[in-house]
């Protein structure tokens, strides 16, 4: 199937052929046919599988075709997003897909000026995304309103469940007009998921790409049973003996988020945190860097990775176990996408084996336990000292020296800093052919 078989608008198809799309992902292939035809649709999906594309694509086919004036104060597209990393991935997906339209994509989300926010959406715009406080705060002040919205949709709605938002979302979805179109999205579907889809749905069809609580395929998970104070030199060894293109490295609060980057800093290898103390800037620099190659691990706490979308993720390194299951399968669906194979590996401490226990029932896998490596001991004794706390894991890495540069002998930051750590030199290791024979595979 290809996309031209949908039969979506000129400009549309344009801006696809611009992205050389030309088959849709199996969630599209479902989706998207349901929506056009105006249905309610409730996917379960997660991240990476081209779900914004799913529900993107139809709605800019309702706006191309039904060109009218967007009244002042309100939208006509809304899409709720938990997060605000997620919230400006969407709006980017949409001024992608609908280049060649004439088209007005605004965000809303704290952590930025109000009132710049309220300018922009004076005036009205097509598609709004938003995260669910901050549009409270836009409808409170009467900014804005919800009368014009033809179409809602709500991305990661277990996440927005998770993070508390389910008041806010309740009372946002009152406010939108019942003569509606409603797409709801969701990586796992519990019961009170499937609550809150029954109460925003009209006879929806529902599309699921990976069955709920299994985990993605493709993806090897790998397990180390470690003392909590051993995590951090196992870590270190891991970085250094396995081959990573991009990793995101998960830790359960925010303190250990930076805990973990001032010590690989200590080790000299270059990584950053992204967590909801960072301010927006550092945030978005943080994530700019990992994007583009800058940096190669980014630390962050399951909130702010929240919807984060990176190409060539080949690793997800669980630090600490999440003590609920449907996270981990969050965390580890951010690797092994676009036919890839990804490695999950997970820092399973005594206190955290049941949690994986929890996991394995959950997602019907078993990781394969990796043994320590030998001296763990002396690995433990050898690690150096933490970077300081202050701003060295808040600052994104100095302009650029070209990577291949960079890594072949070019000053660390905090090499620049003076710091006389090794330097974190990605090796030529095994291939994730060469764990093969031994791993489990999931799917
Ligand atoms: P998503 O699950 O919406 O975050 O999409 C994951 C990634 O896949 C994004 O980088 C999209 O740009 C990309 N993508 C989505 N649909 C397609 C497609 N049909 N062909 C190629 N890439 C796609």
């Amino acid at each position: 199937m290809e996309f031209k078989d949908f039969g979506f608008a000129e400009p549309i198809i344009k801006a696809l052929t611009a992205k050389r799309y030309v088959n849709p992902t199996p969630i599209q292939q479902q989706a998207i046919p349901a929506v056009l035809s105006g249905k309610d649709l409730c996917g379960i999906a997660q991240t990476g599988t081209g779900k914004t594309a799913a529900f993107a694509l139809p709605s800019l086919d309702r706006l191309a075709r039904d060109t009218k004036h967007t009244p002042p104060l309100t939208c006509r597209v809304l899409v709720l997003s938990p997060t605000r990393e997620l919230a400006a991935q969407i709006a980017q997906s949409f001024r992608d897909y609908g280049r060649f339209l004439p088209l007005n994509v605004a965000t809303v989300f704290g952590g930025v000026p109000i009132h710049k926010q309220i300018r922009q959406l004076s005036q009205g715009v097509d598609v709004l995304v938003a995260t669910p406080g901050r549009l409270l705060d836009l409808l409170a002040q009467k900014a804005f309103h919800l009368k014009g919205v033809e179409v809602l949709v709500l991305d990661e709605a277990d996440q927005m469940m998770d993070m508390g938002f389910i008041h806010p979302v309740k009372q946002i979805v009152s406010c939108v007009p019942k003569e509606r179109q409603t797409l709801f999205f969701s990586a796992t579907m519990p019961k009170e998921i499937a609550g809150l889809a029954k109460q925003f749905l009209r006879d929806p069809v529902t599309v699921s790409v990976t069955p709920p609580a299994t985990t993605a395929e493709r993806i090897v998970q790998r397990a180390y049973h470690v003392n909590q104070s051993e995590k951090q030199a196992l870590l270190t060894h891991i970085l250094r003996g396995e081959e990573i293109d991009r990793a995101l490295i998960f830790t359960r609060t925010k303190y250990g988020a930076d805990k973990v980057v001032r010590a690989l800093a200590g080790a000299g290898i270059d990584s950053l945190a992204i967590h909801g103390d960072k301010s927006q800037a550092q945030r978005t620099a943080a994530l700019q860097a990992f994007r583009n190659g800058q940096i190669k691990l980014l630390v962050a706490t399951d909130i702010a990775a929240r919807g984060i979308d990176v190409s060539g993720l080949s690793h997800v390194i669980n630090f600490e176990i999440p003590n609920n299951p449907d996270q981990y399968v969050h965390r580890i669906g951010r690797t092994g996408r676009a036919g890839q194979e990804g490695i999950a590996i997970s820092l399973v401490s005594d206190d955290e084996r049941s949690y994986l226990k929890a996991i394995e029932r959950l997602t019907r896998t078993q990781s394969e336990i990796v043994p320590l490596p030998e001296g763990m001991a002396e690995l433990v004794r050898n690690l150096p000292k933490p970077a300081p706390r202050k701003g060295a894991e808040a600052r994104p890495p100095r302009p650029q020296q070209p990577r291949q540069h960079r890594e072949r002998g070019g000053r660390s930051e905090q090499g620049a800093q003076g710091d006389d750590a090794r330097r974190f030199r990605p090796r030529r290791k095994k291939s994730v052919g060469a764990y093969k024979g031994a791993v489990q595979r999931v799917g």
